[in-house]
């Protein structure tokens, strides 16, 4: 039997809608650099979106299921494309800015983009590549930057205000289906080549309304939200779709993403709430302590991408910023846990541990542990294995081309659908997550598990180290041993034998690395991660002391 409820598509176009009328005065304020930042409201946003589809359609002759890729900072205009493409039933291709040139250009003929959004100081970056994009034809510029560089350049060229102005400021969005594509996003590629994921109307609506729950972002229309997290990395971690459902103000930093504008911008907005990955947060504290900054405004921390180190964490309880600690990746939209402690151990020793996990699944998000041939793990705290995870917001295949059927590699996807995230861990009886590694960083040391977070984590609480990362080398007799790159603060003296002494206070003695090297800085992936890849090619084959 069938129910009796309205079959309403979930649709990007009903979050804008709502955002722009029931939140109209809520704001996007993005940092300008200048003496004062840009402020847009949601009302403003409403109409520009609807003045950009218009002038798409119209302008442009963008119609079906049309391409169009952003290569923008985080900011209001990146907003706007955010919700009038999808809504307008094209699809919204954010592109990494951190790629490197030919992964950019693979990635746009990929995905067969025809229209490129550019804000104007990233031309340098894109103008080189524009011979190489074989399907672009449209390039709409949007703030400041040097025009001329397009010069010469196929692709017909617009500015972004010069189009939207004068188009009408309602536009009659499509009852679309809410299975069809909204967005498409590549993986960064840390494990291979970059992979597109393509999320629908449907998962991003879903997605949107558990970030909003109070167990994982839960915020409202009192709080700002900074987010730092690109656009271009899982949509920001839903964060402008899941604003635009409550109202919560976005504190946008374009591209003034380096420690000391952070702080200035936080003294200056008073945001409540801010999104990025660890490294940002490390570089943000290393700046607080040369020029200290008023950051009290922000009581929440939403730390993910990869693992929150607890000197991190203790670190910004001490300065009043609650870290919340959430995992997820490209192919979960991202948001797969969050780690709320449970209310028994609120106000108990255990709550800092729970905080420490990587969190706990939402309803929407099944998991399950899988063994090395594929038996199922219990959920015990100990048991480690792969974790696997299916749900309305995860994907269920990659993209592989406009007219192709999508890709689902037998490593990536089990037989019966569902996700093979390449992350190791256990599972606690309370459905909590810990990951000991990523399959691919784990060190196998005589046929032990040798987790590198775990020595990483243990490394960096030491006050005289900045940053470490730990990689697998091959070693004769046990197949692989760590190697731990280190790098030290300013001014530290700690050598290899005291912060191996350190470490082996806090784990087993055979699995202390015996190589140790300095580095200036740990090498990043092109969303500001631990790039392991590159630090194993540079020391796979040496031996360091
Ligand atoms: P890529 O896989 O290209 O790095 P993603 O941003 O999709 O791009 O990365 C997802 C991966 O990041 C996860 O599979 C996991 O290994 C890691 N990760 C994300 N959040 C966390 C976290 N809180 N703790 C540990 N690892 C994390």
């Amino acid at each position: 039997m069938l129910s009796t409820m309205q079959d309403v598509p979930l649709l990007i176009s009903r979050i804008l809608t709502h955002g722009s009328t029931i939140h109209g005065t809520s704001q996007v304020v993005t940092w300008t650099g200048e003496s004062g930042p840009q402020r847009r409201s949601f009302a403003e946003i409403g109409d520009r979106s609807a003045q950009l589809a218009h002038a798409l359609r119209a302008d442009l002759g963008v119609v079906d299921d049309d391409r169009i890729a952003t290569l923008m900072w985080n900011n209001s205009d990146h907003v706007e494309a955010y919700f009038a493409i999808p809504s307008m039933g094209a699809v919204l291709h954010t592109l990494n800015l951190r790629l490197p040139a030919e992964q950019l250009v693979w990635i746009v003929n990929h995905a067969a983009d025809r229209v490129i959004i550019v804000n104007g100081s990233l031309l340098p970056l894109l103008a080189p590549l524009l011979p190489s994009l074989t399907a672009v034809e449209h390039i709409v510029v949007s703030g400041p930057g040097d025009r001329s560089l397009l010069d010469g350049a196929s692709p017909q060229v617009h500015e972004y205000e010069e189009l939207i102005a004068g188009k009408p400021v309602t536009y009659d969005w499509p009852q679309l289906d809410e299975r069809q594509a909204a967005a498409l996003c590549y993986t960064s590629g840390t494990t291979g080549d970059p992979k597109g994921v393509v999320y629908s109307h449907r998962s991003i609506y879903l997605h949107s309304m558990q970030v909003n729950m109070t167990q994982s972002m839960g915020l409202t229309d009192e709080d700002t939200s900074l987010v730092v997290v690109p656009q271009f990395h899982v949509n920001a971690w839903g964060l402008p779709h899941a604003t635009f459902m409550t109202g919560v103000n976005m504190l946008m930093p374009d591209r003034f993403l380096q420690p000391a504008p952070l702080a200035e911008m936080i003294e200056s907005e008073r945001p409540t709430h801010a999104a990025a990955v660890p490294t940002i947060w490390q570089g943000l504290l290393k700046e607080l302590t040369v020029q200290p900054r008023d950051v009290s405004s922000l009581g929440q921390v939403t730390i993910g991408g990869s693992a929150c180190p607890p000197s991190l964490m203790k670190a910004f309880d001490e300065l009043g910023m609650r870290v919340c600690h959430a995992w997820g990746m490209t192919e979960t939209s991202p948001l797969g846990t969050v780690a709320r402690p449970p209310a028994a151990a609120i106000g108990t020793d255990e709550e800092y541990a729970y905080r420490l996990t990587q969190g706990r699944f939402p309803a929407g998000v099944e998991a399950r542990l899988t063994g090395p041939g594929g038996e199922l793990l219990p959920w015990d705290g100990e048991s480690a294995g792969e974790l696997e995870v299916r749900g309305p917001w995860i994907a269920g295949a990659y993209y592989s081309g406009p007219d192709s059927e999508p890709l689902r590699p037998a490593d990536k996807f089990s037989e019966d659908g569902w996700l093979k995230t390449g992350d190791v861990g256990t599972i606690s009886p309370d459905g909590f997550l810990t990951l000991t590694d990523r399959a691919k960083d784990v060190i196998k040391s005589g046929g032990e598990w040798i987790s590198s977070v775990d020595l990483e984590n243990a490394l960096m609480s030491h006050p005289d180290v900045a940053e470490a990362a730990v990689v697998a080398v091959p070693d004769e007799k046990w197949g692989e041993r760590p190697l731990a790159t280190v790098v030290l603060k300013e001014g530290a003296s700690a050598d290899f034998e005291t912060l191996r002494a350190f470490l082996g206070e806090k784990v087993a003695k055979w699995q202390l690395p015996e190589r140790w090297t300095v580095i200036s800085a740990v090498p990043k992936t092109s969303v500001g991660k631990f790039d392991k890849k590159v630090l194993r090619k540079q020391y796979a084959e040496g031996e360091l002391d």
